[in-house]
């Protein structure tokens, strides 16, 4: 069972969850930091690398207040209040440290680790107030990625299955989102939203019998209620929809959430902690039904031209484009061809000049940044007929820069610039369901 941020984010909210999380069969719990914590902890690194130290005593301060104030409200017992505290001030002093040194990219992550720390810990203190037996089980002894930040799933396994064997007869174990250690053996994290991957991770790696994802909407809607009036609850979802959606923007997902749950083929509940009994979203390998399923939105791509006349009925041309990105270690998203020219986005574009450097030598290279991918997910198998005018329909007044369709049976995408993506996202709304 993982809970996000809002689901921990006041000392009443980390009450309700004694609940959920103490019934019957043995779970493992995982924790996000309490919302806006982690952001907190990022401002906090940026008065670090600027060492704006007024700043960051502004920022701790505030960090503490925030925490003393959790404390005062969730224990009752003068010993639990003490030790508590303590374990803020630990946490503090610890942010404080690194105001004495160089601070690296490295430190940066040592401190954003410190929310999930904290209320991992708080809720074990709370559980031990309540006299609920439970085990701490740090994420930084089993979460660990290799040298190209994937995780070492066999190494997870085997650690985990080591600390609860430990504590054969334990039935709630607690444990950290986000945080893991790199293959030095560093602290770092699976990116911002990352406690997500952590559940379907642990979940993959004790083979469970179900994922719970816990947040604070009744599953995954139907398009980004964020920016769209009037999104559904989608109840159910097979892998293969759920994986696109989460990987084009859902943000209810970590991008990578789903690949480990549809590997081991463990079903994966979205379920709401404000509305602990909504049905939510079962995400699982059943096929979905013929249908439009929802939609989402990926912001911040670079969109790239390649126009040569070599390309015209050469072989080997994609292949040499293909390897400029490979060099420079930058995923593509989109791709989209005619005969004489390529266009394609990445979202990383840390690599950016080098790799129009390069491109240069095939032919003329365009670039548009701000682009988002608007990604609509459903069952578009070769078979079916109808889903692309409906939606070109629904887009009838909004230009478009690119088209992916065919690639997957589970999804169409359309490239546009990122003014239009609120506009884009109501019209196909109206459109399509
Ligand atoms: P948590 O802190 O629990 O991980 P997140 O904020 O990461 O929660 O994800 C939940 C939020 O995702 C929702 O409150 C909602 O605003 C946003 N969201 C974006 N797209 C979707 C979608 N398609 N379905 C549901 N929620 C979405
Ligand atoms: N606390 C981390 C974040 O805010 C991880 C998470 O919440 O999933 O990104
Ligand atoms: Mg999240």
């Amino acid at each position: 069972m993982k809970f996000g941020g809002t689901s921990v984010g006041s000392a009443q909210r980390i009450k309700n969850l004694v609940p959920l999380i103490n019934k019957g069969e043995q779970k493992i719990v995982v924790l996000s930091a309490m919302s806006g914590t982690t952001n907190l902890l990022v401002d906090i690194s940026v008065s670090l690398y600027s060492k704006d130290l007024l700043k960051l005593k502004q920022q701790i301060d505030e960090l503490d207040q925030r925490y003393k104030k959790v404390i005062d409200e969730l224990f009752s017992k003068k010993d639990s209040i003490i030790s508590a505290n303590e374990l803020l001030a630990e946490h503090l002093n610890f942010i404080n440290l690194f105001t004495l040194d160089l601070f690296t990219a490295n430190e940066e992550k040592a401190i954003l680790a410190q929310g999930e720390l904290l209320s991992t810990a708080l809720l074990h203190l709370y559980m031990i107030e309540q006299n609920i037996s439970s085990v701490l089980m740090p994420a930084l002894e089993f979460m660990r990625i290799d040298e190209s930040e994937e995780p070492e799933v066999l190494f997870i396994k085997k650690m985990i299955s080591k600390t609860m064997e430990q504590f054969g007869d334990e039935n709630l174990f607690i444990t950290q989102g986000y945080i893991c250690r790199n293959s030095f053996g560093e602290i770092d994290n699976l990116k911002r939203g990352g406690s997500d991957y952590t559940a379907t991770l642990i979940g993959a790696a004790v083979n469970a019998a179900e994922i719970q994802i816990w947040t604070d909407i009744d599953g995954l809607h139907n398009n980004d209620p964020r920016i769209v009036e009037k999104t559904f609850a989608v109840t159910e979802l097979s892998f293969d929809e759920a994986a696109e959606l989460a990987y084009f923007g859902a943000k209810i997902l970590h991008p990578t959430c789903v690949l480990p749950a549809k590997k081991e083929n463990i079903p994966v509940r979205l379920l709401n902690t404000m509305q602990p009994t909504a049905t939510g979203t079962i995400i699982s390998n059943k096929p979905a039904p013929d249908r439009i399923t929802a939609i989402a939105a990926k912001d911040n791509l670079t969109a790239i031209k390649i126009k040569s006349a070599r390309m015209l009925l050469a072989y080997g041309f994609l292949r040499a484009v293909f390897e400029v990105f490979e060099r420079y270690k930058t995923p593509i998203d989109m791709i989209s061809t005619s005969e004489v020219a390529v266009s394609l986005t990445i979202d990383n574009d840390k690599h950016l000049e080098e790799i129009i450097g390069e491109l240069e030598q095939f032919g003329l290279v365009e670039v548009d940044k701000n682009q988002t991918i608007i990604c609509i997910v459903g069952t578009f198998g070769a078979d079916k007929q109808g889903y692309a005018s409906r939606i070109f329909d629904s887009l009838k007044n909004i230009p478009i820069r690119m088209i992916s369709y065919g690639g997957s049976e589970n999804n169409i995408s359309l490239l546009v610039n990122s003014d239009l993506k609120k506009k884009a996202l109501v019209s196909l709304n109206k459109g399509l369901f």
